[in-house]
């Protein structure tokens, strides 16, 4: 430990390379963030499995230090030497350290931000150090195919054995000692619950950790049945750069939400109905939709590692691995009171910058939360299997480069379209209507803030630029934003009409070109992403109710 500190330590003290933030930066840097308490409803929870609950969030924070680790091996130690740091400098240092998970900042291309810190490696921890990509790929190719799976694996980390020669190193050996500890906690949890697919779950789990086979508890993941919803392992792929290969450790540890539970079964049920009445030519629908993927709704109660840096994930769709997908399908799950302090630390903020007052006023959660419920399920609707000229084909192979956006558009416009839908029929409150255009509008500027290299981004400035054209949006003299109730229902519509006709006909030409006309950010939404400079990007969660139940249950 002693000597960790001191290489620590040394690293901070060798100032060379670019100038790193001060105290005032770090403190502006982090005000990006805006910090919210988390709570999540414990109550009707019998006491075992309150101390099941306790032993999980013990594991997830074992899970964090593992996480820490294969970010970059340097991690631990600076660490160790910000903690002991007591000037104002060091402080905040520790701050934005700990909401980065490491020494680089996440939300400026992996910035280096304390002295002496190299540029991030792109395979992160999980390569020897000082390796490149090309040394790799070759490497790689070089093995047999069953050697090179096990290479190439999520599980594995490549490590240099006595003669320099590269090994493949499963998980269970590489962590073993906090990997041991965590399957210890989730077999304590196992034990202490009464729900049975819990129990499964937590006890596959924990072999897992010690035989590095993770199948049987991705299928008893996907079998989970009660209140208690854990998410934790190896899973998203993000952190390794080079490859997206190697699986980074993380843990949701959460409660389901019973109430959007049932509300998210009723809009389910409604799906078919949805379809057939899509404004699109009746030759292009799915008279017979497949089995919905399961949803689940639920409240965070402790996120960690791959979980818990930069910006917060606010639902995940998961397992990765094809061979249970294959089986088992994937589920998505979705973080609602996640979602929820991000809507009010972050998009009511927006709503007050970028639409007139009347409109800011109307602006709602529960319109919010339903929009992201719609936008997941509207995935599921329209073409995807298409026939072009006789030939069977797919929506995302004829739309190549701008299939992406275009799919996210009209997963946006159209659960937009479909809520109006459900209103129309009673199956959702008429009050909803006063609601979710303006929830929608302040929604858009909150993404497009985020520029239009991301799919999502693109899309969104689409769809405004279209809702503009169709005289469905003003801008005021102050430049703020506000909705012509009497267009935005036919301008949705007419939107949705054209990005399901296109997609339905697979016609590439006319998407690209609706893309270059409408993908862009116009002068009038500028000024508005403008003047959010000081709106904070997302939330610092703080996760109060695992605090005291660990103070119970220590
Ligand atoms: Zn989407």
């Amino acid at each position: 430990m002693h000597s960790l500190l001191a290489c620590g330590a040394a690293l901070l003290l060798e100032a060379a390379g670019p100038p790193v933030p001060g105290v005032s930066e770090l403190t502006h840097l982090q005000a990006q963030f805006a910090p919210v308490d988390l709570t999540v409803d414990l109550s009707g929870l019998a006491e075992n499995e309150r101390r099941a609950l306790a032993r999980m969030v013990q594991a997830a924070r074992v899970l964090d230090a593992v996480f820490l680790r294969q970010s970059w091996p340097g991690s631990p130690a600076i660490l160790l030497s910000l903690a002991a740091d007591r000037t104002a400098l060091g402080q905040a240092r520790l701050r934005f350290f700990l909401l980065n998970r490491g020494p680089w900042d996440r939300l400026d291309h992996e910035r280096p931000f304390l002295p002496g810190v190299p540029d991030k490696p792109g395979g992160a921890g999980f390569y020897p150090p000082g390796i490149t990509r090309d040394q790799l790929l070759a490497w790689q190719a070089s093995l047999p195919p069953d050697q090179r799976a096990r290479a190439t694996g999520f599980f594995t980390v490549i490590r240099r054995g006595p003669e320099g020669n590269l090994v493949p190193v499963p998980y269970s050996e590489e962590y073993q000692g906090e990997l041991a500890e965590a399957a210890r906690l989730l077999k304590e949890a196992s034990a202490l619950t009464a729900e049975p697919t819990l129990k499964t779950f937590l006890a596959r789990r924990a072999d897992a950790f010690l035989s590095n086979d993770y199948r049987a508890s991705d299928m008893a993941w996907m079998d989970l049945e009660g209140r208690i919803e854990p998410t934790l392992g190896p899973y998203e792929v993000y952190e390794d750069r080079w490859f997206g290969a190697k699986a980074a450790f993380e843990a949701f540890i959460t409660l389901r939400d019973d109430a959007a539970s049932v509300r998210l079964a009723r809009l389910g049920a409604e799906l078919q109905s949805l379809e057939d009445s899509l404004p699109l030519d009746d030759r292009f629908k799915n008279k017979k939709l497949g089995a919905l993927a399961p949803i689940r709704v639920v409240n965070s109660l402790f996120a960690s590692g791959d979980g818990n840096h930069g910006v917060q994930t606010a639902a995940y769709n998961l397992p990765n691995d094809e061979r249970v997908i294959e089986e088992k399908g994937s589920k998505r799950v979705m973080l609602k009171n996640v979602q929820e302090a991000k809507y009010s630390k972050t998009l009511l903020p927006v709503a007050r910058v970028a639409l007139a007052p009347a409109d800011q006023s109307r602006v709602s959660f529960e319109a919010f939360f339903s929009e992201i419920l719609m936008h997941e399920l509207m995935h599921g609707l329209g073409p995807h299997a298409i026939q072009v000229g006789g030939q069977p084909t797919t929506v995302r192979e004829r739309l190549q480069d701008s299939y992406s956006a275009l799919e996210e558009a009209k997963a946006d416009i159209s659960g937009l379209w479909a809520l109006q839908q459900l209103v129309d029929r009673g199956m959702v409150e008429k009050s909803m209507e006063r609601t979710m255009y303006v929830t929608f509008l302040a929604s858009a500027f909150r993404s497009v803030r985020f520029g239009l290299a991301d799919a999502h981004g693109q899309g969104i400035a689409l769809q405004l630029n279209w809702l503009l054209d169709a005289g469905a949006l003003r801008v005021g003299t102050d430049g703020r934003f506000s909705l012509v109730t009497d267009r935005v229902r036919d301008a949705v519509r007419s939107l949705t009409r054209e990005l399901l006709t296109l997609q339905a006909e697979g016609d590439a030409a006319r998407g690209r070109a609706l893309l270059a006309r409408l993908g862009v950010v116009r002068p009038e939404v500028q000024r508005v992403v403008d003047r959010l400079r000081d709106v904070p990007v997302d939330i610092a969660p703080r996760f109060v109710t695992a605090e005291r139940l660990a103070a119970e249950f220590p």
